[in-house]
């Protein structure tokens, strides 16, 4: 994919940072490789990236551990 699919823009291959939720955990993947969309920030995963980030979640080794402050909207 060159284009975004909500706003038309170019898409490009950049490393972000995901946060992934799985089994009550968030999780965090560094560097992942993925289409961006340069003017809305949209972020499109292949299957391919989908897959390591799942096999990474549950069999890969943390390289370090944080704490996540947590946040009440209505406080
Ligand atoms: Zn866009």
């Amino acid at each position: 994919m060159k284009e975004c699919y909500f706003c038309k823009g170019t898409t490009e291959i950049k490393n972000v940072d995901v946060d992934f939720r799985w089994e009550g955990n968030l999780y965090v993947i560094k560097d992942v490789p993925v289409e961006v969309c340069a003017q809305c920030g949209e972020r499109y995963y292949s299957a391919e990236i989908s897959k390591r980030i799942d096999e990474l979640v549950q069999k890969g080794r943390p390289q370090e551990t944080l704490k996540v402050p947590v946040l009440e909207f209505s406080q």
